[in-house]
């Protein structure tokens, strides 16, 4: 067993990936804190935001989708940025993001704003019958 540098657990060698420069011949950090560094750091390179400041986001969201407000359980919440200025623009949920995908990136308002009057229009209360 070995005790992981990150988390502190202690767990079997094949918990941690090969390493030949280590004196055990293993790295020091598991394989699954090591997934969640190299996430973060993903996120911190596409979008110039570190950890701290996602979850600063995410709690000014309140932990919701800033479209369609659901809570987003954790490790679901996508980063939306915009693809031009590679701003973030916040914090939503997978269905959101495909959604804002379909319609230019969310950039393509004038559609946007058919699909909202095209489904007022036909929207029908179905609870009541
Ligand atoms: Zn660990
Ligand atoms: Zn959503």
């Amino acid at each position: 067993m070995k005790r992981c540098r990150t988390c502190g657990d202690n767990q079997p060698a094949a918990a941690y990936h090969k390493d030949a420069s280590a004196p055990d011949g293993r790295r020091s950090v598991c394989r699954y804190c090591k997934a969640e560094i190299d996430r973060w750091d993903k996120i911190a390179r596409r979008y110039s935001l570190s950890k701290e400041a996602f979850y600063e986001l995410l709690d000014s969201q309140d932990g919701r989708c800033a479209i369609c407000l659901k809570p987003m359980p954790r490790g679901t919440a996508v980063v939306d940025h915009c693809h031009d200025t590679g701003l973030v623009r916040g914090l939503i949920c997978n269905e959101d993001n495909l959604a804002l995908g379909f319609v230019g990136d969310g950039r393509d308002i004038p559609r946007i704003q058919r699909l909202l009057r095209y489904a007022e229009k036909y929207a029908t209360d179905h609870t009541e019958h």
